[in-house]
């Protein structure tokens, strides 16, 4: 695990610890081309999409989603920042790619006292009521924080986060994005959405006021996932988002790639991407936020 410049980096800033969708690559029982080559080579090789925070002069770190990879990302972000201990976790929705990691949390692992996990109101009523991530609250594992649609919250005195309500299947619970706020730059990260048209705001013009958006891009294409109904799981097109997004004054990676999706390497399709301005997020991507 290569993390560019382990030190230096004194300030305030966000690290992406993961790009792939929730399944990661290789995803289990896939015998796709993608999937096989990252099983033979662990370059190729995923983690499920977070992003961790960092304030070094809070000593702080913060990670927004508990991934079925979090023991990895854990370590990734405590390798880079381990002055700046977990101070909580920022939960998006109840897809398990977002969520299941809160399991190493408990008494069989880390046993966190009190630790907080900010979730929006129906996020958290799912973790306080289904095991066995009721456990965590009832054992006092973790102290769940609910969010205020559109309301900014202070992290440290150098972070600020806004919840921001977007439009996706919602089995367990709604969906948040965020924008993290630092002294100078802000972020915004998107995970998961269904669709840009279906959202509250244009995406351009909302895009155009960040300083770096890590965008959903499962999908590059219609046609990438033969024999499953993408109408089930809908998200945009990398295509789609691209070309709403082209030249916009804003550092756009593409994050949450399927394991089917092109992009995951260099190719016509990264080439297509770049040509409008638009990158494909990579583990260990920093961005000062200061
Ligand atoms: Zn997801
Ligand atoms: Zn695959
Ligand atoms: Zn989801």
């Amino acid at each position: 695990m290569q993390l560019d410049g382990d030190t230096g980096c004194q300030r305030e800033y966000a690290i992406l610890l993961g790009t792939a969708q929730d399944g990661g690559v290789p995803q289990v029982g896939c015998g796709c081309a993608h999937c096989a080559a990252a099983r033979i080579d662990p370059a190729r090789r995923r983690r499920v999409a977070c992003l961790g925070l960092v304030d070094h002069a809070a000593r702080q770190s913060w990670m927004i989603d508990a991934t079925p990879d979090f023991r990895e990302q854990w370590h990734a972000l405590q390798r880079l920042a381990p002055d700046c201990p977990l101070a909580g976790i920022v939960l998006t929705h109840a897809h398990v790619g977002h969520y299941a990691g809160l399991i190493h949390l408990g008494r069989e692992a880390w046993n966190t006292q009190g630790l907080p996990v900010y979730a929006s109101a129906r996020m958290a009523g799912f973790v306080r009521e289904n095991a066995p991530w009721s456990q965590l609250v009832a054992l006092g594992n973790i102290r769940l924080r609910s969010l205020a649609p559109d309301c900014e919250i202070q992290l440290s005195p150098n972070l600020h986060l806004t919840p921001v309500p977007v439009p996706h299947r919602d089995e367990w619970s709604d969906t948040l994005a965020f924008v993290v706020r630092g002294p100078i730059r802000r972020l915004f990260y998107c995970p998961d959405i269904d669709g840009w048209d279906r959202w509250a705001h244009d995406l351009r013009r909302f895009v155009a006021g960040m300083d770096v958006a890590l965008l959903d891009g499962t999908f590059f294409s219609d046609d990438e996932l033969a024999g499953r109904d993408l109408s089930q799981i809908p998200h945009p097109l990398a295509t789609d988002t691209a070309e709403r997004l082209a030249g916009v004054d804003c550092d756009v990676r593409l994050i949450h790639l399927n394991h089917s999706n092109p992009l995951q390497g260099p190719g016509p399709e990264q080439d297509w991407l770049a040509a409008r301005g638009i990158g494909v997020g990579a583990f260990g991507a920093r961005w000062r936020l200061s």
